[in-house]
């Protein structure tokens, strides 16, 4: 949402162009609120979600561990402060020259989802620990993984037995539930499959220790969404349901939670029109789409609250469409996006809880649009 920082540092600075204004007390408060949630987990933050170097060095400074998924995002978290102990390479498709890389620097944590990369990490990464990645049905999430990411249990427990048999140390389970997830049972599930992965290796004498609970926290759009608190409670009740009272080491990457409602994007209106006389959706074309950084709206998945200077006024559906000559950047076309009708060209609107998954997915100069600018105050 739109702090008072916020509001502030756009009213003085009156930055050109769209740009992503990102206030960092919300970071360092939802950190706070994670650490109360799930007290016993470590917090690895995916660095994908927002790579600003000021955020990495604020969760850096607070005792944060950082999930990453490329030598470069390793740097990134290890410039920001974070020692290699605390960085974890959590992508399951990694070249075994990237391994190597990031052994050197001191990497000794490493997702896998198959026996072909396990194979990969025993040679470039020698005693390294590895978690498997189980896939989970992605159900309750807006913004689902698919079946890209992940395996069986079944085969994870073969997976975790070809790791310990190459002298890897075989760590544990990890998981997704599909980003902005909203059902809470979801963990549950989840957390049944890898409670099945860890019996079945427990009968071979092979003891994994750690669950990787993965992200999936959600950041409040246009509808509500459990609280921290209750995602907490309802994740130590599955881990007791199903770990009893030997509940393993675990962790938890939040991304989008931890900075979703940190950050606000500053649009204007380029153009507004219609396609014939009597349409009665206005097309409303705004100075940022798909391209230059909102690409969540993907099949309309994501829904970002907008906030116009206009509220208050009488609304009308929208079609809302990016600056760019790709007729794919269209936004919200199927369930049309009511804005008001006196809305104007030139008017700036805040498209809010855009902190996370914009910066890094805007291209570099599509029809020559810069980059998403971005403001961490
Ligand atoms: C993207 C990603 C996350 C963060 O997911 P959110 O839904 O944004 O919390 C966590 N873990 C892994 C492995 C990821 O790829």
């Amino acid at each position: 949402m739109a702090t008072q920082r916020i509001i502030d540092f756009l009213a003085t600075r009156r930055p050109e162009g769209p740009c992503l204004v990102l206030d960092l007390d919300v970071v360092r408060e939802n950190f706070h609120a994670f650490e109360k949630a799930l007290p016993d987990s470590k917090i690895y933050y995916a660095v994908k979600a927002n790579p600003a170097p000021e955020i990495l060095r604020l969760l850096a400074s607070m005792g944060s561990s950082f999930d990453t998924a490329s030598v470069a995002e390793v740097e990134m978290a290890m410039d920001a402060g974070a020692p290699a102990e605390r960085i974890s390479f959590g992508n399951t498709i990694k070249k075994e020259r990237d391994v190597a890389r990031a052994y050197e620097l001191g990497i000794r944590l490493f997702a896998v989802d198959c026996v072909e990369e396990v194979e990969k990490i025993a040679r470039a990464a020698p005693g390294a620990r590895v978690f498997c990645r189980v896939l989970t049905d992605g159900e309750g999430a807006e913004w689902p993984l698919s079946r890209k990411f992940g395996c069986v249990p079944a085969m994870a427990v073969d997976v975790l037995r070809h790791a310990k048999a190459l002298g890897l140390d075989a760590y544990g389970v990890s998981f997704h539930v599909g980003s902005q997830q909203t059902d809470l049972a979801a963990w549950d599930r989840a957390l049944a499959d890898a409670k099945a992965v860890f019996e079945a290796l427990a009968r071979e004498g092979i003891t994994l220790k750690m669950v990787n609970m993965g992200g999936g926290f959600p950041t409040r759009y246009l509808k509500d969404v459990p609280t921290a608190r209750a995602y907490g409670e309802a994740i130590f009740s599955a881990l007791r349901k199903h770990f009893g009272n030997r509940i393993p080491e675990t962790i938890i990457e939040p991304g989008r939670g931890m900075v979703g409602n940190a950050g606000v994007i500053k649009s204007e209106v380029v153009l507004i029109s219609k396609k014939a006389d009597n349409d009665n959706v206005r097309w409303v074309f705004l100075d940022i789409g798909k391209f230059g950084g909102l690409a969540e709206t993907m099949d309309e998945a994501i829904r970002y609250p907008i906030v116009t200077p206009r509220d208050g006024d009488a609304v009308a559906p929208c079609v809302l469409a990016g600056p760019t000559c790709d007729s794919a950047d269209v936004m919200y076309e199927k369930a049309p996006y009511p804005l008001p009708l006196s809305l104007t060209i030139g008017d700036e609107v805040l498209i809010e809880g855009t902190g996370a998954y914009t910066t890094t997915y805007s291209a570099v100069a599509f029809n020559g649009f810069e980059p998403l600018r971005s403001y961490v105050i």
